[in-house]
């Protein structure tokens, strides 16, 4: 969709490029994050996309048309484009920002209206109480909302983002984050998203672009970079956690192993031959509504055997063993710790789906690692 071939910006007066010979292809309808240290391009490659900064050689092409032969007030106007400033017009209320680009385009007043409260409430803000009032008067949280929102407003197939969620708080960050996410899944434009926080580059690319002094070291999904980082800059761009960053793109669901063992609650004492014949190390336990409350292993069982008061106690230790399979897989290790237990029941709704050890976590971690 996005194609730029060989590009270069050179400013004037600046010893080097700020980007040089860049190549990269960006696809439909996904989330590209350029990321990389303060400095290294990415706002500079963004703003080429638009025009609102030209490029000193190479050539960039939307769907096949270079964007220098495309007229620059149409260009912007076609493609949203969303800044950290946020750079709300600060004597216009918030339906009049949002309504700036559908005016260029001269759509009828009502078209208009409907457009921008369909838009407020998009992005999770309350029409009655947001579309009167003037930036200042709102939070950091919903500001950026509203950036967005003034973005998309003639529903662009493409959209710039660059550091677009920076300017608030980290709660209201991750929020926004997500409901972005939940929202990209909805109207799958094609974004490019620029951020220097490798954190949010994982959590919201579909492919990173990691940018150093004005080159592209790597691209690929977040999982092929952290599985692979290609040299020591991007080992060290992403830090001495790259195996928990990477536990962060896994659900539980997609890590688990299937129960072998179930045993109801009273059938506790016949629990160590069931798992003898069925081959299985634990056993997850039924209690008379059918509802999981536990589970035991074979150690458990230990030399004596038969102490059933004993066995209930371990039973008891793991009656909080459970997550649900939407769980990531860093939760789901913490869990794994903090109640100091083996296995984890994974729960789908109150129904026993799965379990997980620490032994399915490491075996995902590395299911590529090293191909
Ligand atoms: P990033 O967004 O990755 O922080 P930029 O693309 O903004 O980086 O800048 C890349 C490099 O180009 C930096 O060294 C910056 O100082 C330089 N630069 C950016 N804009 C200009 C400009 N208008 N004139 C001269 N140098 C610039
Ligand atoms: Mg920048």
């Amino acid at each position: 969709m996005i194609e730029l071939k060989q590009v270069t910006k050179q400013y004037p007066g600046q010893a080097l490029p700020a980007v040089d010979q860049l190549s990269l292809s960006i696809p439909e309808g996904e989330i590209c994050v350029l990321v990389g240290p303060s400095g290294c391009g990415k706002s500079t490659t963004l703003r080429m996309i638009n025009r609102m900064i030209e490029p000193t050689s190479g050539s960039i092409k939307i769907n096949g048309n270079d964007v220098m032969n495309t007229d620059s007030d149409q260009l912007r106007m076609g493609i949203g484009y969303v800044i950290q400033q946020i750079g709300l017009l600060p004597h216009r209320t918030i339906a009049e920002n949002i309504a700036i680009v559908p005016r260029l385009y001269k759509w009828p007043k009502d078209k208009i209206k409907k457009r921008v409260e369909e838009l407020i409430v998009m992005m999770g803000l309350d029409p009655e109480k947001t579309r009167d009032k003037y930036p200042s008067q709102l939070s950091g949280g919903q500001m950026q909302r509203v950036g967005v929102a003034r973005a998309m407003a003639v529903d662009p197939p493409i959209m710039l983002m660059d550091e677009p969620f920076g300017a608030v708080d980290p709660i209201a960050r991750t929020h926004l984050q997500d409901e972005f996410l939940r929202l990209q899944k909805e109207i799958k434009k094609t974004i490019v998203f620029v951020t220097h926080d490798i954190n949010e580059a994982i959590k919201m690319g579909d492919k990173i672009a990691i940018f150093n002094a004005g080159e592209l070291v790597q691209f690929g999904t977040p999982e092929d970079i952290l599985t692979n980082p290609k040299n020591d800059f991007v080992e060290n761009f992403i830090g001495h956690d790259r195996v928990v960053k990477k536990l962060n793109l896994f659900h539980v669901e997609e890590a688990m192993q299937p129960v072998g063992c179930i045993v109801r609650e009273h059938e506790l004492q016949g629990a160590a031959q069931k798992m003898r014949d069925t081959g299985a190390e634990v056993a997850f336990l039924l209690n008379e509504a059918g509802i999981s409350c536990g589970h035991i292993t074979l150690a458990d069982f230990g030399e004596s055997g038969d102490d059933s008061e004993r066995l209930k106690k371990r039973v008891l230790r793991t009656e909080k063993a459970f997550v649900q399979t939407t769980t990531s897989l860093p939760d789901a290790l913490s869990r794994l710790l903090e109640y100091d237990v083996d296995y984890l029941g994974i729960l789908k709704g109150e129904e026993l789906r799965g379990m997980l050890s620490f032994k399915d976590i490491r075996k995902h971690v590395y299911r590529k690692e090293g191909e």
